[in-house]
């Protein structure tokens, strides 16, 4: 693969950039970066940047004025307006994960969704690794495409958790299986409209071949139609209803290419939606050919990825479960639907704008009480007033300390928040760290 000969400017300087960075300028490549933010604000850039001897320049409009190509991170949108002038001159702008596809080597499995990414990229990881196939995970997760370059091999495989921002602009990255979990409303600040984001996760199949494989879920409608824009061969999943070909979820038991693949019951990670995450993960890792009783014995052992629904320990018969990444009201939807009852949730954070309203019914029915923390408790309450008990708890401390307290052996202290962590954490992972040493430090009741 040529690259054009030119200055190669790259815009956004967090993981992805620094690893375009690092990648050209071993290349031979003369690199300059930018960023919106000062060098100061970047963190290890200062370092990286230093080290490969590339020029760094504030975002301006002027810094897109110089000739050579473009390649943009994936948090840089594509129709920032600064990129019409360069365009219009015939610059050659890419993405991170466009310019890295052609030199990875093995064969590619590319999963996206609005929700469950992660999950089923490690749970495809575990299961090819556990099968001894060659296999390394990385895009939105972990290491970024470009990183993964080097340690790609021709007999391995690539498997990408890949989100809107970086589908956005791929035209000759290709997945040799492509997974797509679900499409529902998600970044319209960035994509303008749900018909937008959904075209531009569907380019994932529309640049797959014959011969590819298009995994999508069936119960989904913007799934099913990307079925028309694939000459992949589709293989279809539904937790509601016997697919074929693919794989179903039918009386309690998941069902592989007609066969029996295991009970749900057998699956360690909670909820339905994980169990249509199995069900696209076995169908990947079936096409990549790993046998399906090697796809059970991994998937029973594999543990919920952190911060999503993952246990964190039995106390005096109190379970304690974390899913701090329950950032939506739609995902504390799924963490409350995934148990029986005897709920305790902890709910509350930085607003979002959502609508809480929707926890009343499955709350009333499942919780013996809301312990509200954080910004987003008065909203919260009003929205939730009468459904079931709440608690105005202020910290998370207070709530695990209350739930702990109150409950009886069987019940289960969920941390699901449904609103951002931003008003008492860092993050998402900050929030799920100092519930899980919270939880941690609890002594045995006497
Ligand atoms: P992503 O990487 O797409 O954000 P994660 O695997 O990190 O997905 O899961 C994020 C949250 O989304 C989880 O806490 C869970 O509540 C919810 N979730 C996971 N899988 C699914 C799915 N298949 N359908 C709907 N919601 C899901």
């Amino acid at each position: 693969m040529e690259l054009p000969l030119t200055t190669t400017l790259v815009v956004g300087l967090k993981k992805s950039g620094l690893a375009v960075a690092e990648f050209l300028t071993r290349q031979g490549r003369k690199v300059r970066a930018t960023d919106l933010k000062p060098l100061s604000e970047l963190g290890e850039a200062a370092e990286v940047l230093a080290r490969l001897n590339i020029p760094f320049e504030q975002q301006t409009p002027a810094v897109f004025e110089s000739p050579g190509e473009i390649v943009l991170s994936p948090d840089v949108p594509w129709d920032l307006p600064a990129l019409d002038e360069p365009r219009r001159r015939g610059t050659w702008i890419t993405s991170e994960v466009e310019l890295a596809a052609p030199f990875l080597k093995g064969r590619t499995i590319g999963i996206t969704g609005s929700n469950g990414k992660t999950t089923t990229t490690s749970l495809i990881g575990h299961i090819l690794r556990e099968a001894g196939v060659p296999v390394q995970v990385g895009g939105n997760i972990g290491t970024p495409v470009t990183a993964m370059i080097d340690s790609s091999r021709d007999d391995g495989w690539n498997v990408l958790e890949l989100s809107s921002f970086q589908l956005e602009t791929i035209s000759r990255f290709h997945a040799h299986i492509g997974v797509a979990l679900n499409v529902t409303q998600n970044h319209l600040d960035r994509h303008h409209t749900f018909e937008n984001y959904a075209a531009i996760k569907g380019r994932l199949f529309e640049t797959q071949y014959s011969g590819d494989f298009a995994v999508l879920n069936a119960e989904d409608p913007e799934c099913v139609a990307y079925a028309e824009r694939t000459v992949a061969t589709v293989q279809w999943f539904s937790s509601r209803r016997k697919v074929t070909p693919g794989a179903s979820l039918c009386n309690g038991k998941l069902v592989l290419d007609g066969k029996l693949l295991m009970e749900a019951g057998e699956i360690p990670i909670r909820g339905l939606h994980n169990v249509e995450n199995v069900l696209a993960a076995a169908i990947a890792a079936a096409r990549a050919g790993v046998s399906r009783e090697q796809i059970a014995a991994a998937v029973r052992t594999f543990h919920a990825v952190e911060h999503r629904l993952e246990f964190v320990r039995k106390v005096s018969g109190i379970d304690f479960y974390n899913d701090s990444k329950a950032t939506s009201v739609d995902a504390t939807l799924k963490a409350v639907n995934a148990f029986p009852g005897g709920l305790w949730v902890i709910l509350g954070g930085k607003d979002k704008g959502l609508d809480y309203a929707a926890l009343r019914e499955p709350l009333a029915a499942k919780a013996h009480a809301a312990l509200l923390i954080g910004a987003a408790a008065g909203k919260i309450a009003d929205q939730l007033r009468g459904a079931v008990p709440l608690f105005d708890m202020k910290t998370l401390e207070a709530a695990v300390a209350y739930g702990y307290r109150n409950g009886q052996p069987g019940d289960t202290v969920l941390l699901a928040p449904a609103c951002a962590s931003f008003d008492q954490f860092r993050s998402y992972e900050h929030r799920g760290e100092v519930f899980k040493q919270i939880v941690n430090q609890l002594r045995v009741k006497d």
